[in-house]
């Protein structure tokens, strides 16, 4: 069972409640794992602290040219629909930033002149912290493509009954990686304009994913009721709501569990097992 969950915006409380409910499920079933696959700014290990004992490097596959072979055809130009490779006389340039490794280039040269070759462009990070499986990608700096170190993650991860997919903010093309073979995808969200207008995006995101929807609402005392109006409207289960409390928000602050310094915040979040257990 993997349970995504997402954000149309940063900050609305996304791995504060998928590292605590991550804590709580592993304690409550064995082999329960946390990934996180906001792979541009991962802080879910500030939280939970694991030991870590693997580091692996992730590469991906980037076309060259090998040796003078090639004819000047110009067919990997025409096929790559990323202009990605530039052909020039009898020379072939790749743009690595434009490149999405998909291998077509080398499949149409009609001269074999392309080969891959290895370029990596990020970490994973593997730990255990009583039990829970712990998982982080990290993208290298200056590398513009998070996809294959999140689609890495989520390959490497070991078998879990449960895994707490952390996804990246937003709609953009991590968002997606991370969220595409979850079973639920649970929307965490504020009760503000702000907290609106991306919540949109981001259940339509989910729509067209095909993906089992339900939210969150995180500071739910304050703003209005705009936001519960709308996920009514489309069908979105509220499986809890999460208060704003200065002890929630300190605890944050110090990179400790909420879990284990705010009763309030631990009881939403057995509420909240529950409620992810039986929409599963
Ligand atoms: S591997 Fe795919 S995306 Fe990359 S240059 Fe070749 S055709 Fe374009
Ligand atoms: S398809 Fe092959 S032969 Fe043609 S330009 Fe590209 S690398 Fe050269």
């Amino acid at each position: 069972m993997k349970i995504c969950f997402a954000s149309g915006k940063g900050g609305t409380g996304k791995t504060l409640l998928a590292t605590n409910l991550a804590v709580h499920l592993s304690r409550h079933f064995n082999q329960a794992a946390y990934l996180d696959a906001d792979v541009e700014e991962p802080n879910g290990f500030l939280f939970l602290k694991p030991d870590l004992h693997t580091v692996d490097r992730v590469a991906v596959a980037l076309p060259a040219l090998r040796g003078d072979s090639c004819s000047g055809c110009g067919a990997c130009q025409r096929f790559c629909a990323f202009n990605a490779v530039l052909a020039h006389g009898d020379d072939v340039l790749v743009f690595s930033e434009l490149c999405h490794n998909c291998g077509g280039c080398l499949l149409v040269c009609p001269e074999q002149a392309l080969i891959e070759l290895p370029r990596e462009v990020g970490t994973l990070s593997w730990g255990e912290l009583n039990g829970l499986i712990c998982g982080a990608g990290r993208l290298d700096v200056g590398e513009p493509r998070a996809e294959p170190v999140i689609e890495r993650l989520l390959e490497r991860a070991p078998e879990a009954r449960i895994t707490v997919v952390d996804a990246a903010p937003g709609t953009s093309c991590s968002a997606v990686a991370a969220a595409k073979t979850a079973e639920l995808l649970v929307l965490v969200t504020e009760p503000t304009p702000f907290g609106l207008h991306d919540l949109r995006l981001a259940v339509e995101m989910g729509r067209r994913l095909e993906l089992p929807l339900a939210a969150v609402i995180n500071r739910a005392d304050l703003g209005d009721d705009t936001v519960r109006a709308y996920l009514e409207r489309e069908g979105v289960r509220i499986l809890g709501e999460i208060p704003f409390r200065r002890e929630i928000a300190e605890a944050y602050s110090r990179g400790a569990l909420a879990l284990e310094v705010s009763p309030k915040l631990r009881r939403t979040v057995e509420t909240l097992a529950r409620e992810v257990i039986r929409a599963l």
